[in-house]
């Protein structure tokens, strides 16, 4: 599923193919993804020019020359591609910007859980969505006065998009392994060095998950990550790897909590007594 780091490295890649080009036509091909009425998208689109990018948690904005702002949100298997004639179309467009410079760029999605849609500004898009700060902008100071009070674990909590936007369930854990902290701990027990460890721990997580464009495969040793099953089975990269990274005895634990998988190293981040 993209997370805020595959969304971030699709924000680049749009970046670099649309700044600048302007819109000479919109194809759809498949109307699912769109929740605006692909007439109103085509207006809006057509003959406009996108001036700039940027991006919410899970949520890309391409900023329009009509100030429009187009909203792409990557569902479960979105992806970017961009082509130049219809029998390089990569499978799977359902959605294709044509630009001046005779470039196209696909709104690529196998499973149509993505959404397209236009939005007046960031602003109310991000009310109305009722989403918190984006995750990699929001401080210490903030992680502690949206948390500080809360009597719920930890781990559910950071996943509410109303109190940082973006974080997944695979970025909290790793965050919370970082940070050295239990997942089920409740939030109102975290101090202030907690919430400075946890600060620390979502930048270097979303840093490091960037700076690799989200290939887990390539990210530090000390990560977590590697311990982790994908879809239920180990992969065969994983499959030897299942022991914390920092104490080679201790075996990663899978639990639930909140209904979510959920891996903690048992030395790492001891369970909170009270
Ligand atoms: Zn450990």
């Amino acid at each position: 599923m993209p997370e805020l780091p595959e969304v971030e490295t699709y924000r680049r890649l749009l970046e670099e193919l649309l700044v600048s080009q302007s819109i000479v036509a919109f194809e759809v091909l498949d109307a699912h993804v769109l929740a605006t009425p692909e007439e109103e998208l085509r207006q809006a689109l057509v003959g406009s020019t996108v001036t700039d990018t940027s991006r919410l948690g899970k949520n890309c904005f391409l900023e329009l020359s009509t100030g429009q702002l187009l909203v792409l949100h990557f569902g479960m298997t979105g992806d970017i591609g961009a082509y130049r004639h219809d029998h390089d179309r990569p499978r799977f467009t359902r959605v294709a910007l044509h630009l001046n410079n005779d470039l196209r760029v696909a709104f690529i999605d196998p499973r149509k859980f993505g959404r397209i849609r236009l939005a007046s500004s960031i602003q109310a898009f991000q009310t109305e969505k009722k989403l918190g700060p984006d995750a990699l902008d929001i401080t210490a100071e903030e992680l502690q006065q949206r948390l500080g009070m809360r009597k719920q674990a930890i781990k559910p909590l950071l996943l509410q998009q109303n109190i940082a936007a973006g974080l997944g369930n695979w970025i909290v854990d790793e965050v919370l392994f970082q940070a050295r902290i239990h997942p089920e701990r409740p939030a109102n027990s975290l101090s202030i060095e907690h919430f400075g460890a946890l600060y620390n721990a979502v930048q270097l997580v979303l840093t490091t998950a960037i700076r690799h464009e989200a290939v887990y495969r390539y990210f530090p040793a000390s990560f977590l990550i590697h311990a982790r099953e994908w879809d239920n089975s180990p992969t065969p990269e994983t499959a030897n790897h299942l022991n914390c990274p920092i104490h080679k005895e201790a075996v990663i634990e899978k639990t639930y909590v909140g209904g979510r998988a959920t891996y903690t190293c048992p030395l790492c981040q001891p369970r909170y007594n009270q």
